[in-house]
C-alpha cells in the first residue's frame, strides 16, 4: 500500500500521547529535560525554554549555561548548574541552542550524550551533520524557514516553496526528525519518506512573536523525556503550543511568548 505524503494530527492523537501522571509516578520517572540555553545576551531565551519544559509535564526541569539567576527569579522549581551539561546530573532529555549566541561550543558536548536532543535556533548554526547521524539516540531538529535554508545551504525562498520536500531532505540527511516551523508546521522522521509526515493544523498567526519558537522547543523536550518519540514529541508539541496560543489570543490582542507558555497549562486542559 502506498504511504500518503501527509497525515494531519487529531486532537484525539494528542490527548493519547500527553504524558498524565499516575499513582505510580514520581518526578524521576515522569522525565528530567535538561535545557541548555540563554547568554548574557539573549538571557530571556533560557527563560522562556525553561517555560515551556516546565509546561511540557516533565517531573523536573534541570536549567544549564549562564542565565541560571533570571530563569531562578521566574521558576524556583528549577535546577540550576553552571558546569558543563555532562556534570549536570541525570538528565532524560536535552533541549540545546535558544539564545546560545556565540556559545554554541556546547552543542557538540550535549550531542555527545546518550540520551534524545532537541537542537533549536543557534544550535542549529554550525551543526555537524556526521555527528548527529552518528548519535546512539534520536535528535529532534526545529529550525524555521532560515534555519533550515541554511542548513541545506539553499536559499530561503527554495524551502518555502518546497517545505514538505525541504523537511524530508533535511530528516534524511542529517538522520534525525524535523520540525519545519511556520504557518503550517512539518514534521518528518528520518525513515527515508516511509512514514507520512506531520502536519499540524493548531497554529496561529498570533505565534509569529519573539520567543515563541524558544517556548516550543522547551515543550517538545520535555515531552522527549517524558517518553514520546521525536516525531511523536515534536508534532504533540507543535499542536499544544498553537492551542496554547489561540487560548492565550481568545482574551483579546496580541499575545507574548510567555503567555503562550503560561496558557499551555489551560491547552492541556482542552486536550484531555
Ligand atoms: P521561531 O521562528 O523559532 O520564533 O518560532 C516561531 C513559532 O511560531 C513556530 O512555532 C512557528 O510555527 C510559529 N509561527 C510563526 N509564524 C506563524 C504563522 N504565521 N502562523 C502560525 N504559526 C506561526
Ligand atoms: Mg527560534
Amino acid at each position: 500500500p502506498s504511504v500518503p505524503d501527509l497525515e494531519a494530527l487529531q486532537h484525539a492523537d494528542v490527548a493519547r500521547l500527553l504524558p498524565v501522571p499516575t499513582g505510580e509516578s514520581d518526578k524521576y520517572r515522569r522525565g528530567v529535560v535538561g535545557v541548555v540555553a540563554g547568554s548574557a545576551r539573549y538571557p530571556g531565551a533560557a527563560v522562556l525554554a525553561v517555560a515551556g519544559a516546565l509546561r511540557g509535564g516533565a517531573g523536573a526541569v534541570r536549567y544549564v549555561g549562564p542565565a541560571a539567576d533570571g530563569v531562578i527569579a521566574r521558576f524556583p522549581e528549577a535546577l540550576v548548574h553552571g558546569g558543563p551539561p555532562a556534570k549536570a546530573g541525570r538528565v532524560q532529555a536535552w533541549v540545546v541552542g535558544p539564545g546560545l549566541g556565540d556559545g554554541i561550543g556546547v552543542v557538540a558536548e550535549v550531542l555527545d550524550s546518550d540520551v534524545p536532543v532537541l537542537v533549536d535556533a543557534d544550535g542549529l548554526r554550525l551543526l555537524d551533520a556526521a555527528a548527529v547521524r552518528g548519535r546512539g539516540a534520536p535528535t529532534l531538529l526545529t529550525p524555521h524557514a532560515g534555519e533550515a535554508a541554511a542548513l541545506l545551504g539553499v536559499p530561503r525562498e527554495e524551502v518555502e516553496s518546497a517545505r514538505l520536500a525541504s523537511v524530508r531532505e533535511l530528516a534524511s540527511r542529517y538522520g534525525a526528525t524535523v520540525l519545519l516551523k511556520g504557518s503550517t508546521t512539518l514534521v518528518a522522521a528520518p525513515d527515508g519518506g516511509r512514514s507520512p509526515v506531520r502536519v499540524n493544523p493548531m497554529g496561529t498567526p498570533w505565534l509569529a512573536t519573539a520567543g515563541s519558537g524558544d517556548v516550543l522547543s522547551g515543550l517538545a523536550g520535555s515531552l522527549l523525556a517524558a517518553g514520546l518519540d521525536a516525531r511523536d514529541a515534536g508534532s504533540a508539541a507543535a499542536y499544544l503550543h498553537g492551542l496554547a496560543a489561540r487560548h492565550a489570543a481568545s482574551e483579546g490582542g496580541p499575545i507574548t511568548s510567555y503567555e503562550v507558555a503560561e496558557a499551555l497549562r489551560s491547552a492541556w486542559g482542552d486536550v484531555q
